[in-house]
């Protein structure tokens, strides 16, 4: 998708430090983070976000599930534990219209999110 910031980075037109990459899915850090540790895990296709998720994308979820553990775990905090966040359309705070996964960690996150 033309203009799409995460489209472009999934494709490497974006330099950016990747910490995963395989056939579907990148991940890498927030350039904003909001915790000490904050990874995005993003399709390499354009999907806008989870809704728009279809049964050909049957494979994802379960994807970022194994990548999100294998990252966690990496960067050590699958122990004390962490937050998987998608943030979805206008009340949800979706800024990027590319599904995307944040995931938090490395401190005591408050709930509710304000
Ligand atoms: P959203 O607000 O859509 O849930 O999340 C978008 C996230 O993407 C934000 O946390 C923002 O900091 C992050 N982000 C936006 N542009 C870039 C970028 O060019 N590089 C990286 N690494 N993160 C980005
Ligand atoms: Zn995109």
């Amino acid at each position: 998708m033309p203009d799409c910031i995460f489209c472009r980075i999934a494709g490497g037109e974006m330099p950016t430090d990747l910490l995963f990459e395989d056939d579907q899915l990148v991940a890498f850090k927030d350039i904003n983070p909001q915790a000490p540790v904050h990874f995005l895990v993003v399709p390499k296709k354009h999907i806008p976000d989870l809704p728009a998720l279809t049964a050909a994308d049957a494979s994802l979820l379960p994807a970022v599930q194994r990548v999100i553990v294998k990252l966690t775990r990496q960067l050590g905090i699958d122990g004390d534990g962490f937050r998987v966040v998608v943030n979805t359309g206008a009340h949800g705070g979706q800024t990027v219209s590319h599904l995307h996964f944040h995931v938090l960690g490395g401190r005591a996150l408050g709930w509710p999110p304000g």
